[in-house]
């Protein structure tokens, strides 16, 4: 007998056990099965130990069952609401930037103008504008995003454990 009959019958035989195989694939393998010592060895077995598995079957728990369900659902809101709120945070620091840039702008204006009035080298007014506006105002802007990393990694799980 071909190599391949035995290959195809063992083939058949596993798909057989775990789903429905066409009428044509399952008479040929009824005939093989009945014909083939070895290939007949092999169904027998595996169906015995297709049954012995199922006296392994475990009786679930239904609150058990409840209680992960649960836990899973929970979880699974939790990391939606963890990504709606990581987009929020990116909206607010690009709107905080926008008004950072915009505000900058307008007080660059106003000491330039105070700073000619007053005779001030332009240098020491635009060091003061960027040491004392333009940083506080850009560090402020960008600390939202970087709140996880100053407050510690599960700030937002609040300690509680799964
Ligand atoms: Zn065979």
């Amino acid at each position: 007998m071909p190599l391949e009959n035995h290959e195809k019958a063992r083939a058949l035989l596993h798909r057989a056990l775990v789903d429905r195989i066409s009428l044509k694939d399952r008479r040929w393998l009824d005939a093989h099965v009945g014909q083939c010592p070895e290939c007949g060895r092999y169904a027998d077995l595996s169906a015995r130990a297709v049954r012995a598995l199922d006296g392994f079957a475990i009786e679930l728990d239904p609150a058990a069952a409840l209680r992960v369900e649960n836990v899973v659902r929970r979880r699974a809101e939790e990391m939606r609401s963890a990504e709606s709120h990581a987009k929020s945070l990116w909206i607010g620091t690009g709107v905080a930037i926008f008004l950072t840039f915009t505000g900058s702008a307008l007080t660059w204006r106003t000491l330039a103008g105070l700073a000619s009035q007053w005779n001030l080298p332009s240098r020491a007014w635009e060091i003061v504008f960027a040491g004392f506006w333009l940083l506080p105002s850009l560090l402020l802007a960008l600390l939202p995003l970087f709140r996880k990393r100053l407050l510690g990694e599960d700030s937002d799980s609040k300690g509680q454990t799964i």
